[in-house]
């Protein structure tokens, strides 16, 4: 029996025939409603007030989907840790449809866990409880500092085990994303498609992301240009908060450049730009530093996917996709320095800071890395010092004399600054809401799974998400979730 409507309108599976396959949820045993999102549900429109526990768990584990509901497997492609693997897809996840949200956007529910598809190969289908609570909190820990991601709309209970290295708890994940389009779904295509299923992806693409594009001669290499620059944006905002995605396969880089696919991420506590926490990164290839590089390492996969279409409204492709590609690391470097101001507090530019104010950020950089210091709390006390209280950044610092230079530096920019402006205060303040005071630390992201997990206990999952929603706000009742991890915790840190 399906369960109540949402007022669907699914794009994807109207204008893409022969881009996905029909797909049925699995059924479950004893779906068990264990997350609700109800503020993103009223930020969709979803219309979903009324549904008790048992109404949304039955439909969000796929039991009873919603009237309108057209279940599809997308199908997609994807370089893994460099290796082409023409034949991905979704083999545990279904888009179930689109709505538009309050503000005319369009949103993609899917499910994740929701059982075998065509493109499932040897896998399961099925997620566990553990993995599908950690992509809640990554990512709506992501979403208030104010990272373009995936949402977490429901996690349901299945009541069913999976098999993995151990029996665990079942789940279906409900994710809202502005699509799922990939770097891979392009790949897909080309791989096995014709030059018009490459062109018809990208016109929806254009259509649905980049509107503005739609009507342009050159929207293939307009199209190509503008999903960089949203990458660019992206990924700069993620090294600004220290994230690691782990996984940058060209199957987990979106076309709207969302963050997309939490799975064995984390952030970094004691700066070093090598880190890498994923088990299954034997080579660092998706290192914290790596992140830019590999960004234009899938641009050049989605590059070679759109060269015929370019080729044939521009000529010349080759050179032109190299010129964007070649642009990538200036226009990262941008974005990267833009919120480096921010973060140090600058308002604005100097004539020709440009260099200067990346290497006064560098030199802070190898700072904090040379003592190890914890990549969060080494900016945010820097906001205090701006506000005059400077012991506690010196107490993370251990004496170094370093910190004193560098510190006269950082003041001698902002007096240059302040100089001609009408009110220079407001610094620690401008500060503080851009360096986090609360990330999603790894012992308590772990804690909190494990109680969940193992015991059945979602207290901790709870108290811990409430207090990621609020990252920028200094909060004495929540001060034991801002403390890094016990160093012995991070040196046995990995994540799967
Ligand atoms: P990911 O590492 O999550 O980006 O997934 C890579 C590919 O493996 C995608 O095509 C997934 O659909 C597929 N996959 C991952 N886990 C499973 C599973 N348990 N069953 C079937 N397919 C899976
Ligand atoms: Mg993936
Ligand atoms: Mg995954």
């Amino acid at each position: 029996m399906p369960g109540p409507a949402i007022p669907f309108d699914n794009t994807y599976a109207r204008d893409l025939a022969g881009f996905y396959e029909p797909c049925q949820p699995a059924t479950v045993p004893a779906p068990d409603l264990l997350f609700f999102n109800r503020g993103l549900a009223e930020e969709l429109r979803l219309g979903l007030g009324a549904c008790d526990a048992d109404a949304l768990a039955a439909m969000f584990s796929g039991n009873a989907l919603p009237e309108g509901a057209q279940p599809i497997a997308q199908a997609y492609a994807g370089h893994q840790f460099g290796q082409f693997n023409p034949q991905l897809g979704d083999g545990r996840a279904l888009l179930i449809g689109e709505v538009v949200d309050g503000q005319g956007r369009r949103r993609d529910i899917a499910l994740k866990g929701s059982g075998r598809t065509p493109f499932s190969r040897r896998g399961d289908g099925k997620a566990a409880v553990g993995p599908m609570l950690r992509e809640v909190l990554i990512g709506e820990a992501m979403h208030a500092l104010g990272i373009p991601t995936t949402r977490a709309l429901a996690v349901v209970a299945t009541g069913e085990p999976v098999r993995r290295e151990r029996s665990l708890p079942g789940a279906v994940l409900t994710r809202i994303a502005a699509s799922h389009l990939r770097v891979g779904t392009f790949q897909f295509f080309m791989a096995h498609g014709t030059p018009a299923m490459v062109r018809q992806l990208a016109d929806y693409a254009i259509a649905r992301h980049y509107p503005e594009l739609a009507a342009g001669e050159g929207r293939y290499l307009g199209f190509l240009r503008a999903v960089a620059e949203r990458q660019a944006a992206l990924i700069a905002q993620w090294m600004h908060v220290g994230f690691i995605h782990g996984v940058m396969n060209t199957d987990n880089m979106g076309i709207p450049g969302e963050t997309i696919d939490y799975g064995p991420c984390a952030f970094m506590e004691a700066y070093d730009p090598q880190a890498v926490f994923s088990s299954i990164d034997e080579w660092g290839r998706y290192a914290y530093e790596a992140q830019p590089s590999i960004a234009r390492w899938n641009l050049a996969r989605l590059a070679e996917a759109l060269l015929p279409l370019i080729a044939a409204n521009e000529g010349a492709a080759v050179e032109q996709a190299t010129e964007v590609l070649d642009g990538f690391p200036a226009r990262y470097h941008a974005h990267w320095l833009a919120g480096l101001r921010a973060k140090l507090g600058l308002a604005g530019q100097v004539a020709d800071g440009d260099d200067l104010d990346t290497a006064l950020g560098e030199s802070w950089l190898d700072l904090l890395h040379a003592q190890q210091v914890d990549f969060t709390l080494g900016w945010r006390r820097l906001a205090d010092a701006a506000a005059g209280d400077e012991a506690p950044l010196r107490a993370l610092f251990a004496g170094q004399p370093g910190l004193e230079r560098w510190l006269e530096r950082w003041r001698a920019r902002c007096a240059a600054e302040d100089a001609g402006a009408a009110a220079p205060a407001g610094r620690a303040g401008r500060m503080r809401r851009v360096n986090p005071w609360l990330i999603p630390r790894n012992h308590r992201v772990e804690e909190a799974l494990a109680s969940a997990s193992d015991d059945g206990d979602l207290g901790p999952f709870e108290r811990l998400l409430k207090a990621l929603q609020r990252p920028y706000d200094e909060d004495p009742a929540q001060a034991a979730y801002a403390e890094p991890a016990p160093r012995e915790f991070m040196s046995e840190f990995r994540t799967f």
